[in-house]
């Protein structure tokens, strides 16, 4: 080997370096990339998650509203039903007439019957079937049932 070989064969194997070295540098960067890559994926699956969070969190709220309603509809009919059942003669358990005998009317302690129920009531006792308080004859009121009607109309 003469040194023109020499020089020829160092400069060789230093190209096949460099080749080399650049090789390894591209997957050096291929790496970094790629970890990059994932990083970027990650932080938008994690925005996604918040997202998907935030998403069930308004969904929950909103279900307990529903709820909530529901509960305050079925409050509001037992309400009405009460309502009902207290328009009702707690003699004979019927509906008040707006004429005629089982017209609504109020005893001393404020309690409504039909007309004729407690007529026939205060017969056998003076005392409020449903309170006890005392009471007579002279305490039986007409119930105005209505802004339309008036104890003339009622008595008709
Ligand atoms: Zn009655
Ligand atoms: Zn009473």
């Amino acid at each position: 080997m003469d040194k023109q070989d020499i020089k020829k064969l160092t400069k060789k194997k230093l190209i096949f370096e460099v080749i080399k070295e650049r090789k390894r540098n591209k997957e050096k960067d291929q790496i970094i990339h790629d970890r990059l890559e994932s990083k970027k994926r990650l932080h938008d699956l994690r925005l996604q998650l918040d997202k998907e969070k935030n998403i069930t969190k308004e969904l929950r709220l909103k279900l307990s509203q529903q709820e909530a309603i529901a509960n305050q509809a079925q409050n509001m009919s037992a309400k009405l039903q009460k309502i009902a059942n207290e328009n009702k003669c707690y003699i004979c358990k019927l509906k008040y007439e707006v004429t005629g005998g089982h017209r609504a009317v109020s005893i001393k302690c404020g309690h409504l019957f039909g007309e004729k129920c407690i007529l026939d009531h205060l017969k056998r006792s003076k005392a409020c079937p449903i309170c006890k308080s005392l009471t007579s004859y002279k305490d039986v009121r007409f119930i105005i049932a209505g802004q339309n009607l008036c104890t003339a109309e009622l008595l008709i």
